[in-house]
């Protein structure tokens, strides 16, 4: 026996999280459940337990449209979004859908049947569920593996090696020597959170990445705040950070140069002139052709200028009993190692899926408005901005899943399929040089050159498409409810 659900989700996360209210809200006649494969909710905000683990953008846009972010801080703490998390799904009762435990396996849609069959590994037996329409809310990386490059002699090292993804309480860091390996996001929160109890911390780097400092708390936002219902003040606030977020990546993608010069000197200003900026805060690419590093008051900037912290720009050679060996021939002692080298991006929650028997193969897929697939029916995704917060465009997505069941619904169709019109020049799906997803970059779906096939990272366009444009642009509706079937 198969249990049937109008729509699964999979993934409850802060996506599948905001999946469950518009499911609920949009569609209330349907019904929905969400499949956790972990034993609790908020995916990233309940897997990365790191010390400082912390939001890198601010929380009025990482929050949900429906929901406001009430705490002080803009830049908030791991436990503080799993807080949120947890209240938004009590709140709201979206809770009461998720089954955990549940890990999807498999999903294959069967036009004959205008179903997909689900199979999931719950409590160690294999179970099948059937939906109408599935909504992948997975995330985009591998929960069970982090990126972690073989590291010459990293058998002989004789202090403990540990990737931030699998950090548990019992590492033990104070008054030892550091070294994280890495310049991303993750490298500069540990960096300064580990400082304060470390003999030192190095952060140690292949190459450079901008960094830009910026407070935790959003003053307009408090002030706003004191003044005007809270519902209000989120709204505008979330409008503010859109709006500003879009204008400096408009003028960065536009001026380059400048940008660079403008995001260099303010490193200058933070560490002084003595500083070589030049070598450790000075990256070979243009802003946003990789994810800009925020750090929170300037936090990693006070560890340097203290002494508690430094950074070292150099490759390394092998690790060592000691430490590690880098290029250049210098040694740096070390009694914990950690591994900020990044996650294993992974799509569609490793699901392998397809379509009346075929394997889907997502390389030879196009995007349709970044949600749904060439080819694939009745199926979509939530992925979020690689220059704004993830939830403004899961947020819409899911908004806009709702809206096209409710057309299915009207127009008696259980099929809706994406298929281009008119042809598409195929594109890479992401316009970003990150390694980690230049190493994926060749199994990702493509985007096309125009819409509806075109990625845009950009809230205010999405907007106006999702949540107010047309919604059966370059669509196939097909396979009508069987009542219709005899009528026509
Ligand atoms: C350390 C860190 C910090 C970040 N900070 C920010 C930030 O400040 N701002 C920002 O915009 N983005 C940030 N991101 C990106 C972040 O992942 C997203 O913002 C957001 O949390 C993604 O939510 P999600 O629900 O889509 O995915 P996830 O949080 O990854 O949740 C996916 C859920 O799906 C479940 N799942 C996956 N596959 C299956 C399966 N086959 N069966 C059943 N369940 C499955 C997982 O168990 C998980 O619970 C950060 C990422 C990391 C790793």
């Amino acid at each position: 026996m198969r249990e049937h659900f109008d729509i699964l989700v999979v993934g409850a996360g802060i996506s599948g999280i905001g999946a469950g209210y518009h499911l609920q809200t949009q569609c209330p006649g349907r019904t929905y459940a969400i499949l956790e494969g972990r034993e609790r909710l908020g995916g990233t905000w309940d897997l990365f337990r790191y010390p400082g683990i912390r939001s890198d953008s601010d929380m009025f846009t990482l929050g949900f449209s429906f929901r406001p972010w009430t705490e002080a801080k803009a830049i908030a703490n791991g436990d503080a979004i799993l807080r949120y998390l947890e209240d938004t799904a009590r709140e709201f009762g979206i809770d009461r859908h998720i089954r955990y435990r549940h890990r999807v396996i498999a999903a294959d849609w069967s036009s004959d049947e205008a179903l997909w069959t689900v199979t999931v590994e719950a409590d160690g037996r294999t179970r099948q569920f059937s939906c109408s329409f599935l909504f992948l809310c997975s995330g985009y990386y591998n929960y069970a593996r982090g990126h972690m490059p073989a590291f010459a002699g990293q058998a002989e090292f004789r202090g403990r090696i540990v990737h931030p993804q699998f950090w548990t309480p019992d590492i033990d860091y104070a008054d030892k020597r550091v070294v994280v390996v890495g310049s991303g996001a993750t490298a500069v929160t540990l960096v300064p959170e580990l400082a304060k109890q470390a003999a030192h911390v190095t952060m140690l780097q292949r190459s450079p990445t901008y960094i830009v400092a910026r407070p935790s708390e959003d003053g307009i936002a408090n002030w706003l705040r004191r003044r005007l219902p809270g519902k209000m003040a989120y709204m505008l606030t979330r409008w503010k950070n859109v709006l500003v977020g879009q204008y400096f990546y408009r003028i960065a993608r536009k001026h380059p140069e400048k940008a660079k010069e403008r995001l260099v000197d303010m490193v200058r200003c933070e560490l002084g002139h003595g500083y070589d900026v030049a070598t450790h805060f000075t990256p070979r690419y243009d802003p946003w052709d990789q994810r800009l590093c925020l750090v929170p008051d300037a936090d990693l900037f006070a560890a340097i200028r203290d002494g508690r912290a430094d950074v070292v720009t150099d490759r390394i050679a092998r690790f060592t009993p000691e430490g590690v060996a880098l290029e250049s021939g210098d040694l740096l002692p070390a009694d914990l190692i950690v591994t900020a080298t990044g996650l294993e991006v992974q799509l569609m929650g490793g699901i392998p899926v397809t379509v009346d028997g075929d394997v889907v193969t997502w390389s030879d897929r196009l995007t349709y408005k970044g949600m749904m697939f060439s080819g694939v029916p009745n199926f979509a995704i939530a992925f979020g901005y690689t220059n704004a917060s993830w939830t403004l465009k899961a947020d819409l997505t899911a908004e806009h899943v709702a809206r096209l069941l409710n057309r299915m619904a009207r127009r008696g169709m259980r099929q809706v399929t994406p298929e281009p019109q008119v042809a598409v020049q195929p594109q890479p799906f992401l316009d970003f040089t990150s390694s980690y997803i230049q190493r994926v970059a060749k199994e990702l779906p493509r985007q096309g050159h125009r819409k509806p096939w075109r990625v845009h990272q950009s809230y205010t366009r999405d907007l106006l498409a999702l949540r107010f444009g047309r919604i059966d642009d370059e669509l196939v509706f097909s396979n009508p409810e069987p009542a219709r079937r005899r009528v026509a």
